[in-house]
């Protein structure tokens, strides 16, 4: 079908069963490919969804430009619908993302500020100074992902129906991590609408407060992640619904998983979706034989992190190291 539109191409992913995680437990994993959005991620939907309801209510207007504060991804599904609408993008990141991200952005023609990481308390984390950059251009669009709830309607409107349409509507789990909220939040909740019985758990990084928030009611971490757009202190307007239970997941099981998955399923898949189907894999592995059906999103491609999680010196510097995925689950 030919589309006139790289808009129209965002959404209506495939959902891929990710075949050798799911003979190893007698479960069925399946893996939503938001890796094949235009803009690479499943921030497209996010993006194109605030941008339509911008446009709907008047605050984006031509000639604006739209201003976000992103650890990337958000920024190129923007970027990718900018360059098509004709808004011009400023994308605020910190500085610590992988090249392939900024060498991205700046093809697609957005003004790049980078900001040294640092916690949300502090005025210059990027969330504060795309809000300052908005406030002070003149028309300026400030996307707001983390508390613009067109975030999380996106994912309600169209990964939700989309997953639960596709497993033929038996679904038994579904497993997300959390960067604003949006995805999990958006699906959750259409999932729970549709059978209060599935179950939704949290996939966390180390070093993000959700998981202790699940399970103690405490936003408080420990350790550190090398995962990219997820993990958060906080909580945000998208990440509202309920989740039923939370795992983490640790940087090494991430990383196994992510060559596993390429060697056995030949899924080039990212960080974060990598920690996705580690945490469903577990999920698996705690029903294992039961036949049990579990979603989970496939956010991104390894190809957008190649000079860190294919990089040898890289891992090493880190202490990871390339482990077969085994067949009962460590933490
Ligand atoms: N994975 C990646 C690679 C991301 O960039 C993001 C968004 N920052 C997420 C997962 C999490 O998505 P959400 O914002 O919907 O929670």
């Amino acid at each position: 079908m030919i589309k006139g539109y790289v808009h129209q191409v965002v959404g209506k992913t495939p959902l891929i069963k990710i075949k050798s995680l799911s003979e190893m437990t007698g479960c069925e994993i399946f893996g939503k490919a938001e890796f094949l959005n235009p803009g690479g991620s499943v921030k497209d939907r996010a993006a194109l969804g605030i941008i339509e309801e911008a446009e709907r209510s008047g605050k984006l207007k031509p000639g604006f430009s739209i201003v976000e504060g992103t650890a990337g991804n958000t920024g190129i599904g923007l970027a990718t619908i900018a360059a098509q609408k004709g808004y011009k993008c400023i994308i605020v990141m910190p500085n610590n993302q992988s090249q392939e991200k900024y060498d991205t952005l700046r093809a697609l023609g957005v003004e790049l500020v980078t900001v040294a990481p640092c916690p949300f308390a502090n005025e210059n984390h990027f969330y504060h100074t795309a809000k300052r950059i908005a406030s002070e251009r003149p028309n300026a669009f400030w996307a707001n992902q983390f508390e613009n709830t067109a975030n999380y309607r996106a994912h309600y409107e169209t990964t939700g129906p989309e997953i639960f349409y596709q497993m033929d509507r038996k679904v038994n789990a579904f497993v997300s991590s959390v960067g604003t909220g949006g995805t999990l939040g958006g699906v959750s909740k259409f999932l729970k609408e549709c059978d209060k019985g599935i179950h939704i758990r949290l996939a966390d990084p180390m070093g993000s407060g959700l998981y202790n928030y699940v399970k103690l009611g405490e936003i408080t971490s420990s350790g550190s992640s090398i995962t990219e757009g997820i993990g958060i202190m906080r909580l945000t307007a998208n990440f509202k619904e309920a989740v039923d239970d939370a795992v983490q997941v640790s940087d090494q099981n991430m990383i196994s998983m992510l060559y596993h998955l390429a060697e056995h399923d030949g899924l080039l898949i990212g960080t974060s979706a990598a920690l996705n189907v580690y945490a469903a894999y577990q999920y698996a592995l705690e029903n294992k034989g039961s036949g049990k059906r579990i979603a989970t999103i496939l956010c991104d491609s390894a190809l957008r992190y190649q000079s860190k999680v294919f990089n040898p010196e890289f891992l090493k510097e880190k202490g990871l190291t390339v482990q077969k995925v085994a067949h009962t689950f460590s933490t």
